[in-house]
């Protein structure tokens, strides 16, 4: 690691509606940050950035209702606050979810369509070694019924690829995975998120 060049009296929060959050706030607890479960919205005024984690969207997307957190939670990503999506919270970062619930309502943070389940049932699951822009070695991504970025914006920067597929991107506060960064013993991606803040 050169150097630490982010702030460690960051409270980051990881969304723990449902999903796996768990292994993301552990991640984020290694790099020295304090980190909190954000399940309300009062939960969310404490903390200075946020990772959504992989799940089920549709459920999220739910969730992110009944719990009356989608609002303000839509209000800070457009205020700027720095975001990390994988999988399922990436699809809900897209601008346009394609075969989503009719009322899968996307925060559309970041200029990507985003197909769901978009790898098919014999390879629902697989893992890759991909090449991370800024990272000296490959990073080895766990895809979970992953989602496929079907298009993307010319504001979006593109971190990583796996075959032809953009795996890892950017605009401005938010990046996204379609893969699972906290599955690995690999905290390099929870690292570049932090820098980013
Ligand atoms: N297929 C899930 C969805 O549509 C995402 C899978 C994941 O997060 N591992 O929400």
């Amino acid at each position: 690691m050169v150097g630490v060049s982010y702030n460690k009296s960051l409270v980051v929060g990881v969304l723990a509606l449902q999903g796996a959050f768990s292994r993301h706030q552990d991640a984020l607890t290694e790099l020295g940050v304090a980190t909190r479960q954000v399940r309300t919205p009062q939960d969310l005024e404490a903390v200075n950035a946020l990772v959504m984690p992989g799940g089920e969207s549709t459920t999220m997307s739910q969730l992110l209702e009944s719990s009356e957190i989608f609002e303000p939670l839509a209000k800070r990503v457009e205020e700027g606050m720095a975001v990390f999506g994988t999988c399922a919270g990436m699809i809900l970062l897209a601008k346009k979810i394609i075969d989503g619930r009719d009322d899968q309502t996307p925060f559309g943070a970041i200029d990507i369509e985003v197909q769901r389940n978009a790898y098919g049932r014999q390879v629902d699951s697989f893992e890759a070694d991909i090449d991370v822009d800024s990272l000296k070695s490959p990073f080895h991504a766990v895809f979970i019924r992953a989602p496929r970025i079907a298009s993307l914006g010319s504001q979006v920067k593109v971190l990583a690829y796996c075959g032809e597929d953009v795996v890892l991107a950017q605009q401005n506060n938010i990046l996204v995975a379609s893969f699972h960064p906290e599955l690995t013993n690999d905290i390099r991606l929870h690292e570049l998120f932090l820098k980013g803040v």
